[in-house]
C-alpha cells in the first residue's frame, strides 16, 4: 500500500511520510490500516522489533486528532517519552500540539488539556487519572507501546488497571496496543476487544544463531567459520569479524558492571581499526560526555568511547545514553555493550547482535536465572540496518556442544513466551483496590469486582476465586490501616486514603510512615527521616554487601535512638531489610551532607543515574510524608519539609534559603556561604564583587543569580571580583553546579 492510499488520515501525512523516506507501508502496517485503525477501530499488532510500529501508533492517532480527538501515548520507560516527544513534534509543524507528561505523581496535568497527542508512563497516567485530570474523558485515542510488559511482576499491574480504566471512562477509546512477537497475541485482542494483527514480518531478513568453537551455527543449518585466536574471547573475535566487514556489534551482557568492563575490553580490538578522522570525532564525543558530569562512570565511558567502544545502561545519565546512540549510529563507534535496557525500544539497530550472557542473577531466585525467550528475541531483533546490511546476524556462545544444543532448543527453535496478567499479586492489589474506589470506579465490593472483570487477569484465568480471595485480604487490610471504610457491601475511602491514592503511595508505605511520624517523640532528624522512606515498599533499597552487614550494624546501634517506629533484634527476619534501608539512608544522608558526587558513587558501588534515581525517590516520599503529617494534624511537618529540601539540593541546613534561588546548587551556594553571603537577603545586599568573586569570575552567572534573587540592578558591568578567583578558562567552574538536576 502506498501512502498516498491512506484514507481517513490528515491531509498532509503522505507528503510528509515521503519527506521521511516512507513511501510503501510495510506489509504489517498495511495489514493494520485495512482493519481498521486509521478509522477508530482498536487494534493489537503483535510484530518483530524494529518493523515498524511506530508508524501505526502515527496514523491512528493522526487520524484521531483529525477527526477533533485527543491522543495518549503510553510508553514503558521514562527515559523513552523524550524520544518519542522527538518524533511526534515533527508534526508540529501542521498544528498539532505534543505534550510530555513527566515530572511529579501528585498533579492533574492540567496544562495537558490544550495537547493534542500526550507522551506518558502508565504509572504518570494512572496517577492523572486518579487526580481526576479533566482531559482524560476527552481522550479518543490511547497507544500502549510494548504492553507485553503487563507481564512484568513490578510494573504490569498498572498498566493494565490503567487501560481498563481509561475503557472505563470512555467506552468509545479506540486502543491500540503495541507488543512484541508474543505467544498469546489474541488474548489481549480479546480482552481488548480489538482487531489483531499477529506478523513474524521484517524489514530485513534476520539469522539467529550460535558460535561455538570456530564456527557460527545458524539457524536455517548453514555455517560459517569465524575463528578464535590464541588468548582471545569469543566476543571478540565476532566484533573483529564483524569490523572486516565495515559492520558495528551490539553486545548484550547481563549487569551494568559487565556492561563496563566488556566495553573496555573491547577497545583493544576496535581501536586499530580507527580512522584518523573518526579518532578526532570521537574523541569531541568524549569532551562532552565528560562534560555531562565528572564522575568515574562519567570518565570511563568517555576512555571507552576515544577508543571506538562504548557501554550503555540505565545507571548512565540520559545525556550520555544520547550521546552513546548517536555515535553507534553514525557508525563511529564500532561496538557497545548494553544492558537489555537498550533492547527495549531505542533504536539503534547494528550489523550483528552478540547475546554474551543469556543468565541474570534474580534476586528473587537467589541465583542466576535463564532470560525469557521474548526477551532474548528482542535483542536478537536489534541486528541489521535495513537498506545498509544484506541481513542482520544475532548469536548467542555456546561453551560445549551440549551447550550448544540446550541454546538451539532454548532460544532459536523456540517461540517466545505467552504474557500473563500479574495483577493478583498483593502489592499491586492493595494500590489499585483503594485507588480505585478512591477515583470513583467502584462503590462496593460488588462493584470492585465488576470493575476487576475488565482486566486482562479476567479474560485470562478460568480461576476467578483466586483474584476474589486475594481481594478481601487486601481489603481486611486496607479497612484495619483506616484507608477504606466499609458498610455492608459498600466501600468508601477515607480523607487519608484518598491523600494517599492522590500521592500515588503504595498503602503501606503510607502506613510506614504514618506509624514512624505517630511515634516520634521528638522532632525526627534528617537519617531518622532518611531511613523512614527508605525502607517503605516504594523506595528500591541498596544491596547489602559482604561486610555491609557489620559496617551497618554499627551505624544502627550508634543512631537507634534517630530511628522512627519500632527498631527491630538482629534475630528478626525483616534486620535484613532494615539494614539494607539504613545503607540508602546513609546515602541520602551523605548526599545532604554535601559530599561529593563521586566519592557517593564510589563509596556505594552506584552509578550517577542511580544516585539520581534514589534523590528524586526521596524527594518525593518526603513530600508526600508532609501532606500525610498535614493530613495527621502531626507536628512533625516543618522537620519533613526541611529533610525534603536538604535531600533535594543536596545540602546542610545551613544553605536551604540560598538553594532555593534559581541557578544557586550545592556548590555554589556553598562558595557564597563560605563569603558570607547566608541567604537571599544577604544576596540582595552584597557588594557585587564578593558575588562575582565567589561565582568564580563567571559574569552571565552572577547576573543571573542576582537577577533571580530580584536585585534590581543586577549587571556586573565594570565589576571585578574579589578574592581569589580561578583562572579563567580553566573549566573548572564548568561541572560546578552538578546538582544532580543535570542528569
Ligand atoms: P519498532 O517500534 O517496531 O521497533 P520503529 O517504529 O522504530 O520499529 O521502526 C524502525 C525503523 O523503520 C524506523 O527508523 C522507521 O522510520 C522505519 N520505518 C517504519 N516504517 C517504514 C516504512 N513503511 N518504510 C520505510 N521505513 C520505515
Amino acid at each position: 500500500m502506498h501512502v498516498s492510499e491512506l484514507s481517513a488520515v490528515p491531509e498532509w501525512l503522505p507528503e510528509h511520510l515521503g519527506g521521511e523516506g516512507i513511501e510503501e507501508l510495510y506489509p504489517p502496517q498495511a495489514d493494520a490500516v485495512d482493519a481498521g485503525v486509521t478509522e477508530g477501530e482498536s487494534l493489537v499488532a503483535s510484530v518483530p522489533t524494529a518493523s515498524g510500529k511506530t508508524l501505526i501508533a502515527e496514523l491512528a492517532m493522526t487520524a484521531s486528532v483529525a477527526r477533533g480527538g485527543k491522543a495518549l501515548y503510553i510508553v514503558p520507560l521514562r527515559a523513552l517519552a523524550g524520544e518519542k516527544r522527538a518524533e511526534f513534534e515533527t508534526f508540529e509543524q501542521y498544528g498539532l500540539t505534543v505534550g510530555v507528561s513527566t515530572g511529579n505523581y501528585d498533579s492533574d496535568g492540567e496544562w495537558l488539556a490544550t495537547c493534542d497527542i500526550i507522551v506518558a508512563t502508565s504509572e504518570k497516567v494512572d496517577s492523572l487519572v486518579r487526580n481526576d485530570a479533566p482531559w482524560i474523558d476527552q481522550l479518543s485515542c490511547v497507544v500502549s507501546d510494548e504492553v507485553h510488559l503487563v507481564d512484568d511482576g513490578h510494573r504490569g499491574p498498572t498498566l493494565e488497571v490503567t487501560l481498563a480504566k481509561l475503557r472505563q471512562r470512555n467506552p468509545g477509546l479506540q486502543t491500540v496496543a503495541l507488543s512484541a512477537t508474543i505467544g498469546n497475541p489474541e488474548i489481549l485482542a480479546d480482552w481488548l476487544d480489538a482487531e489483531l494483527v499477529d506478523s513474524t514480518w521484517r524489514p530485513i531478513d534476520l539469522k539467529k544463531g550460535v558460535h561455538f568453537g570456530q564456527a557460527i551455527h545458524l539457524e536455517d543449518g548453514e555455517q560459517h567459520e569465524l575463528g578464535v585466536r590464541d588468548g582471545e574471547k569469543p566476543t571478540a573475535a565476532i566484533v573483529r569479524d564483524t569490523l572486516d566487514d565495515e559492520g558495528s556489534t551490539l553486545v548484550f551482557v547481563n549487569s551494568r558492571r559487565n556492561a563496563e568492563a566488556e566495553a573496555r575490553r573491547l577497545t583493544s580490538t576496535v581501536e586499530g581499526a580507527l580512522t584518523a578522522d573518526e579518532r578526532d570525532r570521537l574523541a569531541d564525543i568524549a569532551a562532552e560526555i565528560r562534560d555531562v558530569s565528572d564522575t568515574e562512570t562519567s570518565s570511563d565511558l568517555a576512555n571507552a568511547v576515544e577508543e571506538g567502544a562504548a557501554f550503555h545502561h540505565a545507571g548512565l545519565a540520559s545525556d550520555h545514553r544520547e550521546l552513546v546512540e548517536e555515535a553507534f549510529r553514525d557508525r563511529l563507534l564500532k561496538v557497545v555493550s548494553a544492558t537489555p535496557t537498550l533492547a527495549a525500544g531505542v533504536n539503534t539497530p547494528s550489523r550483528r547482535v552478540v547475546v554474551r550472557d543469556w543468565r541474570r542473577y534474580s534476586g528473587e531466585a537467589g541465583g542466576m536465572e535463564p532470560l525469557s525467550v521474548l526477551e532474548v528475541h528482542q535483542m536478537c531483533g536489534r541486528a541489521g540496518r535495513p537498506g545498509l546490511d544484506p541481513y542482520g546476524e544475532s548469536l548467542l556462545l555456546a561453551k560445549s556442544h551440549d551447550e550448544l544444543d540446550e541454546l538451539f532448543d532454548r532460544y532459536i527453535w523456540t517461540e517466545p513466551e505467552p504474557v500473563r496478567s500479574k495483577l493478583a499479586a498483593e502489592p499491586a492489589l492493595r494500590t489499585h483496590l483503594l485507588a480505585t474506589v478512591a477515583s470513583g470506579f467502584a462503590g462496593s465490593r460488588s462493584g470492585l469486582l465488576e470493575f476487576l472483570d475488565r482486566t486482562l487477569y479476567a479474560t485470562q484465568t478460568d480461576e476467578g476465586g483466586r483474584l476474589e480471595r486475594v481481594m478481601d485480604s487486601m481489603l481486611d487490610y486496607l479497612v484495619a490501616n483506616d484507608f477504606l471504610e466499609r458498610d455492608g457491601d459498600d466501600l468508601t475511602a477515607t480523607s487519608l486514603g484518598h491523600t494517599v491514592s492522590r500521592l500515588y503511595l503504595d498503602p503501606m508505605s503510607a502506613a510506614e510512615i504514618v506509624d514512624g511520624l505517630e511515634h516520634a517523640d521528638e522532632r525526627p532528624t534528617a537519617l531518622g527521616l532518611f531511613h523512614l522512606v527508605s525502607r517503605t515498599p516504594d523506595m528500591y533499597e541498596l544491596y547489602l554487601r559482604s561486610g555491609d552487614r557489620e559496617e551497618y550494624t554499627m551505624i544502627a546501634h550508634e543512631h537507634e535512638t534517630e530511628m522512627l517506629g519500632s527498631v527491630p533484634s538482629e534475630f528478626e527476619e525483616r534486620w535484613d531489610d532494615w539494614l539494607s534501608a539504613l545503607k540508602t539512608a546513609s546515602m541520602l544522608d551523605d548526599w545532604a551532607s554535601e559530599l561529593d558526587e563521586s566519592t557517593i558513587t564510589d563509596r556505594y558501588g552506584i552509578g550517577p543515574g542511580d544516585l539520581r534515581g534514589k534523590v528524586d525517590t526521596a524527594e518525593w516520599l518526603l513530600s508526600a510524608a508532609e501532606r500525610l503529617a498535614g493530613e495527621l494534624g502531626l507536628e512533625w511537618a516543618p522537620a519533613v519539609r526541611e529533610a525534603r529540601t536538604r535531600v533535594a539540593h543536596g545540602i546542610r541546613t545551613e544553605l536551604i534559603d540560598l538553594a532555593g534561588v534559581r541557578g544557586v546548587g550545592r556548590k555554589r551556594a556553598r562558595r557564597l556561604f563560605e563569603n558570607g553571603i547566608e541567604g537571599r537577603a544577604d544576596l540582595r545586599d552584597a557588594e557585587k564583587s564578593v558575588v562575582l568573586g565567589a561565582l568564580r569570575g563567571r559574569t552571565k552567572t552572577a547576573e543571573n543569580v542576582l537577577e533571580n534573587v530580584g536585585r534590581s540592578d543586577p549587571s556586573m558591568t565594570d565589576v571585578e571580583p574579589a578574592g581569589s578567583v580561578a583562572v579563567a578558562g580553566d573549566g573548572s567552574d564548568e561541572n560546578d553546579q552538578s546538582s544532580l538536576g543535570e542528569f
